[in-house]
């Protein structure tokens, strides 16, 4: 591991300033040379495997007592982004009015990580594509632009079906993502030049010609807060992977219904460990709208969500695999008993 430098942030302003001042405009914020440290589960370990390298930390946690409350009100749901993954998915509230959010957290990593991982660090991981993770493969575009890819023709098992490139076909690997890409989450980020929001869809980039380039926030920026409108009961994330627990998914659904009188007036499905980044597959929701639903219909829904798949030597199986799991992610969503 590399020296650096540590810094407890006192103040969000403090934290901004050492974070934009320490970066320069031009450079992709993932090889900054500050990076803000919240529950360092994935930071330091890119750090020991080399991968991130930078000279400073600067440790956000002590900016939680403003930034990790958990508030549902009769319009939505406010958290910030320093709560612990396991603090939210143990919230009474959530697990009764959102539970896809507090079931992607709940299948996440390991009881220690949630305890230890924070919300805006979660969806700000890396990929575990094995070629980027480990510094002794050359070819890696995300992590040395214009080197290549050793994954198109590598092992590619673990990789994306959807918004790949010719540069990256890297998988996002997070699962609470696709609960908030689902339930058209907006972010509240914190810069040098106060606060901002943005709709959650827009915070990551799907790798394109720049596949280094991940997330659309600017130097210094933090996120400090997730907002989700409307409460969505009929909801819930089902998740696929080589071993019940403890491992990232082969693939996932985040689906939310607003069913009245057996109508889906309301649809949302998203897509996770599938694609490269956070998925929402709006075409396929959109064939749920107004309809009884059925086996048919959860099969046609399916279909339409993998349509632009594109499969590679050792991933082709996650085009059957995701659409089993869209469509029984929808029939769990039916029948599921909601607690009003
Ligand atoms: P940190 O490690 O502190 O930070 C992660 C990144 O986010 C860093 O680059 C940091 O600079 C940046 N960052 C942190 N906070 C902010 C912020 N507020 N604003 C802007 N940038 C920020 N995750 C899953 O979803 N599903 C899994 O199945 C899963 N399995 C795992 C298995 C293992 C063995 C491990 C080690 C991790 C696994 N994870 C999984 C990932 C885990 O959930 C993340 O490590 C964790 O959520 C990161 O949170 P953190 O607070 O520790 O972030
Ligand atoms: Fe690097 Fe992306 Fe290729 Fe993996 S898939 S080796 S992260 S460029």
């Amino acid at each position: 591991m590399r020296p650096f430098s540590y810094q407890r942030a006192t103040d969000p302003d403090m934290a901004v300033q050492a974070l934009g001042a320490a970066t320069a405009a031009n450079n992709p914020l993932t090889q900054a040379a500050a990076q803000p440290l919240a529950g360092g589960t994935t930071l330091i370990d890119l750090m020991k495997l080399d991968v991130m390298r930078p000279a400073a930390l600067v440790d956000i946690s002590p900016l939680a007592s403003g930034w990790s409350a958990i508030e549902s009100k009769a319009d939505g749901l406010r958290l910030g982004a320093l709560a612990k993954m396991s603090d939210v998915a143990a919230h009474a509230e959530i697990q009764r009015n959102y539970p896809v959010i507090a079931n992607s957290l709940n299948l996440a990593a390991s009881a220690q990580l949630r305890n230890m991982a924070t919300l805006g660090g979660n969806v700000m991981q890396r990929t575990r594509c094995s070629y980027f993770r480990d510094v002794s493969y050359e070819n890696c575009n995300k992590r040395s632009p214009g080197s290549g890819c050793a994954a198109m023709d590598g092992v590619n098992r673990m990789h994306a079906v959807l918004g790949t490139s010719d540069q990256c076909i890297a998988a996002y690997p997070g699962d609470f993502a696709q609960a908030l890409i689902a339930l058209d989450a907006m972010v509240e980020i914190t810069g040098r030049s106060g606060m901002r929001t943005m709709p959650f869809a827009d915070l990551h980039k799907a790798p394109g010609k720049t596949p280094d380039i991940e997330t659309t926030l600017q130097p210094g920026e933090l996120i400090s807060a997730f907002s989700i409108p409307g409460r969505w009961p009929r909801s819930l994330y089902l998740k696929a992977r080589d071993r019940q627990s403890y491992e990232f998914a082969l693939s996932s659904a985040a689906v939310a219904l607003d069913v009245q009188d057996g109508t889906i007036r309301d649809a949302r499905v998203a897509l996770g460990g599938v694609a490269t980044v956070p998925w929402r597959a709006r075409e396929a929701e959109m064939l749920l709208k107004g309809q009884k639903f059925d086996d048919g219909l959860a099969q046609r829904v399916a279909d339409a969500a993998f349509a632009d798949a594109k499969g590679r030597q050792h991933n082709s199986f996650k085009i059957a695999l995701g659409k089993r799991v869209v469509a029984r992610a929808l029939q769990q969503a039916v029948t599921m008993e909601v607690r009003s």
